[in-house]
C-alpha cells in the first residue's frame, strides 16, 4: 500500500515505522520545520532546552519494550525514578528539605532522550520520506483511496490515510473530505501551555533531579542541564492549565515579564542571560477517547491517531500511532 500520514509527531512517525516495517510505501507530511511535534527541543546559544514534553514514563508492556529499545541504541536514557515538589525543596538552596533528595519518589523510571526530546523524533525519522514545512489543507476521497493537497496546491494520492493532528485539526480537514467524527470525539477540548524558557548564567534552584512538579503556578519545572541535555543552565516552566487560559491574549511580552517574575524563586542567585516564551495552543488533550485510534464505520483505509486516543503523553502518542497503522493494514 501508499500510505500518507498527516503530522510527523510521535503518533506520526511510530505509525509510519509501523507500516515500514510490514513492506508499504510511507509519506508523511508536517506543517512544522522538523519532525516531532510536542517533542521539541530548542537551541538558545550553547544551550538546549526542552520546550514540550520533558520526559516520559512506560506504563504499557509494549511501549516499555520500544523504550528500552531506544535505550539499547543510546537514544534515550533513565534520568530518575521521581521528582522533587514544590512542598519539599527549600528554595534558598536548591537542596530538597530533608537532605535526601526525591529522586527516588515512587520508584517509577522516568526517561529522557539524549540532546533533547526532539533526538527522538530525528531518530524514528532516519529512512522515512517525512516532508516538512508541508501544511496539508485538505483531504478527499479519491477512487478506493485518499488525495491530500498542501497549500502549495500540490496532490500525493494513496491508498490509505493516517492523520495524526490535534483533534480540532484533524476535524476540519476530514470535514473537507465529508468524513463524520463522532461529535463527543470532535469536541475533543485540549488546554493550552504557556512556557518561559530561562537561560542562566550559572546553576538555578531546582533540586535534585532537575524537575519539580507541585508548584502554584507551573505544572513541571525542569532544568535542562540537571537532565543532562544542556552545556549551559537553562530552566524550563510550563504554567498550568487554568493560568496559560486566563493570560493566553496578554501580550506576549508582559505574559513573559509576568512568568518571569512568578519563576524568579527557582532562578537562586542566578542572573537571567536569556528568556523566551512559547505557547502552546494544543498541549493536553481533557478527554481521552475511549479506543486506542479511531476509524469510520466500514472505512479501514482511513485511522485517527493521536495523544487524545491512548492517553495524553508520550506513552499514548507512540500506542495510538501504532494501532492507527495496524488499523489502515488489517482486511476489510
Ligand atoms: C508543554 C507540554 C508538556 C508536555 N510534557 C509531557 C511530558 O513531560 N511527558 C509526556 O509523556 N508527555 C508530555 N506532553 C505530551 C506529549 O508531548 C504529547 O502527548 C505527544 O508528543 C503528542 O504526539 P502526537 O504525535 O499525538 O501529536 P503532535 O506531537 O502534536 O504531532 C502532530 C503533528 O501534526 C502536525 N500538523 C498539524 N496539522 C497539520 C497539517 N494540517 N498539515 C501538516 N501537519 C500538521 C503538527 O505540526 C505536529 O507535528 C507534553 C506536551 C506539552 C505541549
Amino acid at each position: 500500500m501508499r500510505v500518507t500520514i498527516v503530522g510527523a509527531g510521535l503518533s506520526g512517525l511510530m505509525a509510519a515505522r509501523t507500516l515500514i516495517d510490514s513492506g508499504h510505501q510511507v509519506v508523511l507530511f508536517d506543517k512544522g520545520r522538523s519532525p516531532g511535534g510536542r517533542l521539541a527541543t530548542r537551541r538558545i546559544g550553547n544551550a538546549c532546552v526542552d520546550h514540550g514534553a520533558q520526559f516520559f514514563t512506560t506504563r504499557d508492556r509494549a511501549f516499555a519494550a520500544l523504550v528500552q529499545q531506544w535505550c539499547d541504541a543510546g537514544v534515550a536514557y533513565e534520568w530518575c525514578r521521581g521528582f522533587a515538589t514544590a512542598a519539599t525543596a527549600d528554595d534558598a538552596t536548591g537542596q530538597v528539605a530533608d537532605g535526601h533528595g526525591h529522586g527516588d519518589g515512587d520508584g517509577f523510571a522516568r526517561y529522557a532522550v539524549h540532546g533533547g526530546m526532539n533526538a527522538l523524533a530525528k531518530h524514528l525519522a532516519i529512512g522515512l520520506d517525512v516532508r516538512c514545512n508541508s501544511l496539508v489543507f485538505g483531504i478527499g476521497r479519491r477512487g478506493n483511496g485518499w488525495r491530500v493537497t498542501l497549500d502549495d496546491a500540490s496532490v500525493t494520492d494513496s491508498d490509505a490515510l493516517v492523520v495524526t493532528c490535534p483533534v480540532p485539526q484533524t476535524f476540519s480537514l476530514l470535514f473537507t473530505a465529508e468524513v463524520a467524527m463522532p461529535e463527543a470525539l470532535w469536541r475533543t477540548e485540549y488546554d493550552k501551555t504557556l512556557t518561559l524558557l530561562a537561560v542562566l548564567d550559572r546553576r538555578g534552584a531546582v533540586p535534585y533531579p532537575g524537575g519539580l512538579q507541585g508548584d502554584a503556578v507551573f505544572t513541571f519545572i525542569g532544568d535542562n542541564r540537571a537532565k543532562g541535555i544542556s552545556a549551559e543552565p537553562a530552566l524550563t516552566f510550563h504554567a498550568n492549565a487554568t493560568w496559560s487560559d486566563a493570560h493566553w491574549d496578554q501580550p506576549p511580552a508582559s505574559t513573559l515579564d509576568t512568568l518571569t517574575e512568578l519563576a524568579r524563586p527557582w532562578f537562586g542567585d542566578a542572573e537571567v542571560l536569556e528568556r523566551q516564551l512559547k505557547r502552546w495552543r494544543f498541549a493536553t488533550p481533557r478527554s481521552i477517547w475511549p479506543e486506542p485510534c479511531w476509524q469510520p464505520d466500514g472505512v479501514h483505509s482511513l485511522a485517527v491517531a493521536g495523544d487524545a486516543f491512548s492517553g495524553p503523553r508520550v506513552e499514548g502518542a507512540a500506542l495510538s500511532g501504532i494501532a492507527a497503522a495496524n488499523a489502515v493494514m488489517s482486511p476489510l
